[in-house]
């Protein structure tokens, strides 16, 4: 019986070594949830690193067996791997180019060997657990030139490929010295998978320009055999947002909130630390806004949750300093006793006070300058149990692609931006519930199992196509 494998670099766990013993947690992320329908299943299993650098060989041993009986097996990595790797290639190259943050883009040799080499390291471990008719699903960036190094050892497996983040124009791709080695590595898959319809057609003309590979209706014609690029938007497990915002603890939560801040107009932003989720940029326009529009001082806030992220990163650092400036900045000038225009954190919160945030805020204002998919705007939607809220969103997302009832912005148009913040804060709220209902639907019909499930249909139908033409 052949199985499943899904690879990540991460795998859907957090490991902490206390007191002499190792504690794994695991991930509560939309992904693992979503694949946890498949991994759990029979023989499937979920390959990745652990997240933590582990040398001595019996915790490894003692990881390998604990992971074993979560369904899943390690790949380890050194403390060179994840310098340069994991936060140097794939976090200083791949990530600011597939953003279009080019000026952010790393050309580092020593970080290309290591990629290949941390490539080869998951090959191998894949290698140790599967058989030749297996079904493998790769996922993400860090992960480019897997399929093809699986595809030369198993050459008749079943080989799928999801990208996360976006897949930007040729012109960008081409500034990469080894575009090529890495679309060939893509191209080891016999299903490509992307957010938006953008990014696969991005996809398949760089591979057109830097391979010589031609496509025909989503098909890419390699050498002996045909493979299918298609996109598959990721939704969220809709019902488990629904259920929690319900819920009485959340609405309790909730209450407490408000009592602190009145009932004042709440306008929620949740990012990761990242250049590419705008956050200097929509602190500013919120300045604006309160520029232009002095009756809305004291009568509305900006609830501003930043998560940690890539911290040790120069440009990430640099980030947060800027963020940490304009706040206090915009805070000194405008506060008064009872009011505080931006209540910010710089950390990340339990599910129950994170549906609370969607629960009681009035906007939620996801402006990313560049975004795979984005998935705080479909919690957000998710959340609104009452259907009242609105949802101002970046073209610049996925996400944007499918919630066309959000007010769509440009988030480099800040005067746009204000213009939309100021026409969601008096958008009659029977506009309101038709617009969140209409998004709700289509969120609620295409979760995170959906997608699985689509994507799983499709590389069996690819299959089939494959010995329809052999
Ligand atoms: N999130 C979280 N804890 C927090 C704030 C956010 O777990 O305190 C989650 C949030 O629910 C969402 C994810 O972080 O699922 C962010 O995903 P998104 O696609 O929006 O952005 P990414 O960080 O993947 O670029």
């Amino acid at each position: 019986m052949s199985k499943t494998i899904i690879v990540s670099n991460r795998l859907p766990i957090s490991l902490r070594h206390r007191n002499g013993k190792f504690e794994f947690k695991p991930s509560a992320g939309g992904l693992a949830t979503g694949l946890g329908s498949i991994y759990k299943e029979g023989e499937n299993i979920w390959i990745g690193w652990p997240g933590n650098t582990v040398d001595d060989p019996e915790q490894r041993a003692e990881i390998i067996l604990e992971l074993h009986d979560l369904k899943m097996a390690p790949v380890f990595l050194s403390k060179a791997d994840v310098e340069e790797f994991y936060e140097g290639f794939s976090n200083e190259t791949l990530w600011p180019a597939f953003h279009y943050f080019t000026q952010y883009m790393v050309y580092n040799p020593d970080h290309w060997e290591a990629y290949k080499r941390v490539n080869r390291k998951f090959c191998d471990a894949i290698l140790k657990k599967a058989g030749p008719e297996d079904t493998i699903w790769v996922h993400d960036y860090q992960l480019l030139l897997l399929p093809q190094m699986l595809r030369e050892a198993l050459p008749n497996a079943t080989i799928a490929f999801f990208q996360h983040i976006p897949f930007p124009s040729y012109e960008i791709i081409r500034m990469i010295p080894w575009r090529k080695q890495l679309l060939e590595g893509i191209c080891g898959a016999d299903l490509i998978g992307f957010h938006t319809y953008d990014d696969m057609r991005h996809f398949l003309s760089a591979v057109g320009r830097i391979t010589g590979l031609s496509n025909e209706s989503g098909y890419i014609q390699a050498e002996n055999r045909i493979i299918n690029v298609d996109s598959f938007p990721m939704g969220i497990d809709y019902d488990k947002f629904a259920k929690q915002a319900k819920s009485r603890k959340t609405q309790n939560i909730v209450k407490e909130f408000r009592k602190q801040v009145g009932d004042q107009k709440m306008l929620l932003t949740i990012d990761r630390l990242d250049y590419s989720k705008g956050i200097p940029q929509r602190i500013e326009v919120f300045d604006q806004l309160l520029k232009q529009h002095k009756e809305l001082h004291g009568k509305v806030s900006m609830l501003m949750i930043v998560v940690p992220s890539r911290d040790k990163v120069q440009s990430y650092k640099e980030l947060k300093e800027e963020i940490d400036t304009l706040v206090g900045r915009i805070n000194s000038e405008y506060s008064t006793l009872n009011w505080v225009p931006i209540h910010y954190f710089y950390r990340s919160f339990p599910f129950e006070e994170l549906s609370a945030f969607y629960s009681m805020s009035d906007i939620a204002l996801v402006t990313p300058l560049r975004d795979g998919m984005n998935l705080v705007c479909k919690e957000y939607v998710a959340s609104k149990t009452d259907q009242t809220g609105v949802l101002v969103l970046s073209e610049m997302a996925g996400a944007s692609k499918e919630l066309q009832d959000a007010i769509l912005v440009n988030p480099n148009d800040r005067q746009g931006v204000v213009d939309a913040i100021f026409s969601a804060l008096s958008m009659p709220e029977e506009e309101q519930k038709y617009r969140i209902k209409s998004m709700q639907e289509s969120l609620k019909k295409y979760d995170v199992f959906q997608w699985v499930k689509v994507f799983m249909d499709r590389v069996d139908h690819v299959k089939v196509k494959q010995s329809e033409l052999d």
